[in-house]
């Protein structure tokens, strides 16, 4: 009861959800294995809602896992307290590993049998879908009916007729009829899988539909300006997953900008790297004229325009992002940045000479081929940065996490770094600018090395994470001794030249 309270107070603070009478239409729950707060500021959640509720024939309604209330009550849908089972078909939205963990949680709480093969017609079919999924869907890929490979707007169109004409048939019929879906990777009959995407992004517009103040970013309409990336440095899979570069035009954003308005007074641009679309200084002014006050997740070493950043101040940001990402010019260049520490020192003098007051640096330790002394030169080259930042009262702070190999990027190979080296490196870093006042903000090894392993892992890491009795790094440990499995050999180790990829069966 408590719970339902909870749910319609949640209801009740959001503007723009779709409250549908389900007659006649296709209950489809999207589903994020996570919080409500920070489920509802991925755009995956956002696009898949406003998909399925502009057809006449389906009824979408939201469910998170938030952890307490629904440890006693099972997930229930946003909109009308639905549970998992009133609905046909369960549109998982992931985009992070971690996140794997809470998907058996979910579907046992619900009391739908977490593993495919145990599941029958009486039972929702459970899709997933998601960045991570894309790459490498393998270590949860038993918990799906079937799992799209791509973007969705590419598959939902064939995936939605597939899903809606056969409900009676039995669940054999309706596996089979999703395999021959092009994306549409079915794991009890697998074959290779071919990734989708679109070609024209003006098509689908994508940007938050549901606002709400609780999430991260509850006072901002996020809007989606551009996918893929022209570069293609060695330990990111967004050139190769998100492939090709493809950007809106600034009609088309402009026009979702002025619809979503009367939400909001902040908008935040939303991409892999923002600063490369084209037509951001107009875009930015549009943006102004509109009344928005702006927001930027980060942007590039290099090209950085005056222009931009001018426009960027006076629409209100004060801080901003850039991500040298190593400590040294051949280290860099290396993973395929291959900016010069005077290339960083210029952007940092360049932002901070046109009003910007916060900076944050973003790098990576642990990286193939790294040494102790370019964890050093890292050192240095923030205290450069600091420099050039005093000169211009910016506040300048280091975020610092560890290199984690991921499918389908180029370092799909090489293994991560050990926790004991990752964390000598943080803390190396921490001495080294502790009191030069510089903020370091390293993130934790454990965590990563999980990821890591979920990153690259196989099938077999399903039972480990079905046996997780509690989330946390010891019952892991637990789960994957019991199984005879080690994370060492999954995260740590450099995968062979000749060694197939459980990932093989994905075409990029
Ligand atoms: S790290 Fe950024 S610039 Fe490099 S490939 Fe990934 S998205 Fe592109």
């Amino acid at each position: 009861m408590v719970w339902n309270r909870a749910l319609k107070d949640r209801l009740s603070a959001e503007s723009g959800a779709v409250i549908t009478d389900w007659g006649g239409r296709l209950p489809v729950a999207i589903v994020y294995a996570n919080s409500y707060h920070i489920g509802m500021s991925n755009l995956g959640v956002h696009a898949l809602y406003k998909w399925f509720n502009s057809r006449d024939d389906f009824v979408a309604e939201r469910v998170f896992w938030d952890e307490e209330p629904q440890s006693t009550s099972g997930g229930l849908s946003v909109e009308s307290r639905r549970p998992l089972p009133d609905f046909s078909v369960l549109a998982f939205s992931v985009s992070f590993e971690l996140d794997y963990l809470n998907i058996p949680r979910m579907l046992k709480s619900a009391g739908i049998p977490v593993f495919s093969n145990d599941r029958d017609e009486s039972y929702p079919l459970v899709i997933g879908g998601g960045a991570v999924l894309t790459a490498n869907p393998m270590p949860v890929a038993p918990f799906f009916d079937a799992v799209c490979i791509g973007e969705a707007e590419a598959i939902l169109p064939s995936l939605s007729q597939a899903i809606k004409d056969p409900l009676d048939q039995p669940r054999q019929t309706q596996l089979e009829r999703l395999a021959a879906i092009s994306g549409v990777y079915v794991p009890s009959l697998p074959a290779p899988v071919k990734r989708q995407h679109v070609s024209i992004l003006d098509d689908f517009m994508v940007g938050t539909t549901v606002f709400t103040e609780d999430t991260e970013f509850g006072d901002m309409f996020l809007l989606e300006v551009q996918r893929g990336c022209r570069f293609s440095c060695r330990f990111c899979l967004v050139a190769s997953s998100f492939y090709p570069f493809r950007y809106r035009s600034i009609e088309s954003l402009l026009n979702q900008a002025r619809l979503a308005r009367k939400y909001r007074n902040r908008i935040a641009l939303v991409g892999p790297v923002v600063s490369e679309y084209p037509h951001l200084a107009e875009l930015l002014r549009g943006l102004k004229e509109l009344g928005y006050s702006l927001s930027i997740g980060s942007m590039r070493v290099k090209p950085i325009s005056t222009e931009v950043l001018n426009e960027l101040v006076m629409g209100g940001v004060k801080s901003l992002t850039i991500a040298p990402e190593a400590g040294t010019p051949k280290l860099r260049r290396s993973i395929g940045k291959g900016f010069s520490d005077d290339d960083i020192t210029e952007a940092v003098r360049k932002i901070g000479g046109a009003g910007i007051r916060q900076l944050t640096l973003y790098s990576m330790v642990g990286l193939p081929g790294e040494t102790d002394a370019d964890v050093d030169s890292l050192a240095s080259l923030v205290l450069r940065s600091k420099v050039e930042a005093d000169k211009h009262h910016v506040a300048l702070s280091l975020n610092v996490s560890a290199f984690i190999p991921k499918a389908h990027s180029p370092f799909e190979r090489e293994p991560m770094a050990s926790a004991k080296d990752i964390d000598g490196r943080f803390d190396k870093l921490e001495r080294s600018l502790s009191g030069k006042g510089v903020k370091v903000k390293p993130d934790t090894s454990g965590w990563g090395e999980i990821q890591a392993a979920l990153a690259r892992g196989d099938d077999k890491l399903a039972g480990v994470i079905e046996k997780l009795d509690k989330i946390s790094l010891a019952g892991w440990r637990r789960s994957m001794k019991t199984a005879g499995l080690s994370t060492e050999a999954y995260a740590h180790r450099r995968f062979s030249e000749d060694e197939p990829l459980p990932w093989d069966i994905i075409s990029m």
